[in-house]
Parts: structure tokens; C-alpha cells; sequence
């Protein structure tokens, strides 16, 4: 018996492949490769996907998080909240910057917890860091108001939630920027690297689309010191064909979601939950158990690959050593980073293949 991968990105590909094909061959003989037709179509019509008046194209979703920050002139000095049991990419785009991130713990939910923001605010705080981990909103109302309150930016982290909503509204319109990466394996994954930022707010979209290509606003004429992180026009061709399949595709992991939801049954595992008002799009189906090491095993020996979501969290992480964090620091994270496990969420599984998933889940015993 074949092992299921934890994902097996060919699948996707193979589900629209004509589309793919057709759009790479015009893309190939349009003699035009960065910054034209396919990238201004793509922001417009992921801007009109999510509400949000403004798409900038960009080179990565890390960038989109180094961009957004320095778009709001946070730097050294400045303190950015941000979940502790986030990825490093997150923390790496406030670091970048000079900004120091200020670790939270998450809630019931793998997200920020709301009600441990307030705690962690001092004079120098700046922003939250909203990341919509696994496919699930956070809770914008809650971080929305203690924002408002305090004066601090809200700058979303949507690159695991491409389509997710929070009471109706897409994530990524909620705070002052939103980011996502194009990264393969994402909801929105393209074929390679790219990323984007949304906002409402034109001056930050004008600024960010200068910053994005040298700071150049007009050809040869250079208004400050940017970055070349611009979206390719092979990618922003091939995103379009995806994006208009995606909420077919979104629907298809919930659909995965509801058969692991329904049919596993073991008193050794806790499954995932919803956040009331949140429409999961399901980057990743994670379970919790203290039994994670030997439970990756035992579906590996059946046949069942699965991933950790994170196994190292960020303040743990050899990179940001400098910070002085100690085991101990963040024990809900740490926890988690030792208990979740990821199990094959990806478009394509068949249902013989999810049935076995559920299958030999439910025969771990410890
Ligand atoms: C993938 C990811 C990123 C980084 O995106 P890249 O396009 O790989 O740079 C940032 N944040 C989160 C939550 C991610 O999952």
C-alpha cells in the first residue's frame, strides 16, 4: 500500500492542469515577465475576492511581513504582539525591522489569545500581529477593540487563511494590512515564490508598490532605498487560474475536515475546534495529543504521513537566541509545539485515502 503523503502538491496542479498549462504557455510567449498584465489583473481581482481596496503584488509572504511593518514605520524601539506558538516568518518580519516581538499565548483555538493581549501592552507597543494560523480566523472583534483602545496598528498574518472569515468578513480587511504568501503549499499556493499585502489605506499601497521595485516610483527616479520583491508575471498568471477555483477548492478541505471531524474516535487525541463566527478554510487539520511522537510513528508504519506545526516555537528557536528566552517562558506553546501533529490536508486525497487516515488513528493505542 502507497503511503499518503501529508501532501502531495501534484494532485492540485493535476486538477486544473489544462488551465495551468494554457496560462504558462501565454505567459511564455507574451514576451513580458515582471510587472505587467497578469500582476495588475491578479491584485485586482484578489482585492475584489477578499473587499479590501488595495493588492500589491510582492516576491514573498515574508516580505509582505518586513514590508508591512516598515510601511508603518515600526523600528527599533517599537514592540509588535504576536502569537508565541506562531511561524518564525512572522517574527522575522518584525525583527527585521528592528522591532521587538513581544510573545503572547495562544487560546483554545491555536491562535493569539485575546484576552492576554492587554497584559503584554507597554508605552512602546505599536502593533498586534493577528496571524490566522491553520486556516482559522483569530478573534478580530476582540483584537479589533483592545486596538482601538490602546492606539496600536493591526497587521494580519493571512498566509495560512486565503478565503477564512470572521462574522462574514474576510481576513486580511479587518486590520491595517493584511499579508499572505503564495508560497506552493498555501490555500492560494502558487508555482514558486510570491506574496501580496492588501490595505485600504492608499498612501500605504502607493508607498509599498514603490518600495516593492527599488523605491522607484517613475523609471529611473528613486524616491528612497526599497527592495526588489516584485510578484512575476508566470506566477500572478498561474495564481489567477487558481484563485478562480478556490473557493471550490477551500470547500474541498472542509470537506476532508468534516469526514477526520466525524469519523475520528480516540480517546487519545484531541481534534481541532471552530472559533464561533470563524469559517476555517483548513491549511492544516492539527490534533493535539501527548502521545504526538509515537502516534507519527505508528501512522507512518501504516502508512500515513503527517507534519509538526511547529516543533521549535520562535522564542525557543536558535535564531532568536539573542532574545534571552528560556524553556519555560511560554509553557501553553510549548506544550503544543510537543503535542500537535498535522495530519494530510491537501486537494486531491481521495476519500479511500481519508478513510484510512481516520482508520488508523483510531487504532493507536498508546
Ligand atoms: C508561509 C508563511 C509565511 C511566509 O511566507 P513565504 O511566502 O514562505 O515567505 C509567513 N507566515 C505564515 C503564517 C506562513 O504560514
Amino acid at each position: 500500500m502507497a503511503t499518503i503523503p501529508a501532501n502531495d502538491l501534484r494532485r492540485q496542479f493535476e486538477l486544473h492542469q489544462p488551465e495551468y498549462e494554457k496560462k504558462a504557455l501565454e505567459v511564455l510567449r507574451s514576451g513580458w515577465y515582471i510587472l505587467g498584465n497578469e500582476v495588475q489583473q491578479f491584485e485586482a481581482e484578489f482585492a475584489a475576492y477578499t473587499g479590501a481596496r488595495h493588492c500589491v503584488g510582492l516576491a514573498s509572504g515574508l516580505d509582505a511581513l518586513i514590508l508591512a511593518f516598515r510601511l508603518l514605520n515600526i523600528g527599533p524601539g517599537d514592540e509588535v504582539i504576536v502569537c508565541a506558538n506562531a511561524y518564525i516568518a512572522c517574527v522575522m518580519g518584525i525583527t527585521v525591522n528592528g522591532g521587538t516581538p513581544v510573545f503572547v499565548e495562544p487560546d483554545g483555538y491555536d491562535n493569539l489569545d485575546a484576552e492576554r493581549i492587554e497584559a503584554a501592552i507597554t508605552p512602546r507597543t505599536k502593533a498586534i500581529l493577528a496571524v490566522h494560523l491553520f486556516g482559522q480566523s483569530c478573534d478580530m472583534e476582540r483584537i479589533g477593540q483592545i486596538a482601538r483602545a490602546h492606539g496600536l496598528y493591526v497587521v494580519e498574518d493571512c498566509a495560512q487563511s486565503h478565503g477564512s472569515t470572521f462574522q462574514g468578513r474576510q481576513t486580511g480587511t479587518f486590520g491595517d494590512i493584511g499579508c499572505f504568501s503564495f508560497y506552493p503549499t498555501k490555500n492560494l499556493g502558487g508555482f514558486g515564490d510570491g506574496g501580496c499585502l492588501m490595505t485600504d489605506d492608499d498612501q500605504l499601497a502607493a508607498r509599498c508598490r514603490t518600495l516593492r521595485n527599488y523605491g522607484s516610483s517613475r523609471k529611473y527616479h528613486f524616491d528612497e532605498v526599497g527592495m526588489n520583491s516584485r510578484l512575476d508575471e508566470m506566477q500572478a498568471g498561474l495564481l489567477r487560474v487558481k484563485l478562480s477555483h478556490l473557493d471550490q477548492l477551500n470547500e474541498e478541505r472542509c470537506r476532508i475536515a468534516g469526514c477526520y471531524l466525524q469519523g475520528i474516535r480516540s480517546a487519545y487525541v484531541t481534534l481541532p475546534q471552530v472559533r464561533p463566527g470563524a469559517v476555517s478554510t483548513w491549511h492544516q487539520f492539527v490534533i493535539h495529543t501527548p502521545w504526538r511522537d509515537a502516534l507519527k510513528a505508528f501512522l507512518l508504519e501504516n502508512g500515513v504521513g503527517s507534519e509538526i506545526h511547529y516543533p521549535i516555537p520562535p522564542h525557543l528557536s536558535q535564531a532568536y537566541r539573542h532574545l534571552g528566552y528560556h524553556e519555560g517562558d511560554f509553557p501553553i506553546t510549548e506544550q503544543s509545539a510537543r503535542e500537535v501533529l498535522s495530519l494530510p490536508m491537501f486537494n486531491g486525497i481521495t476519500q479511500q485515502e481519508i478513510d484510512r487516515v481516520i482508520d488508523t488513528v483510531n487504532r493507536f493505542h498508546p
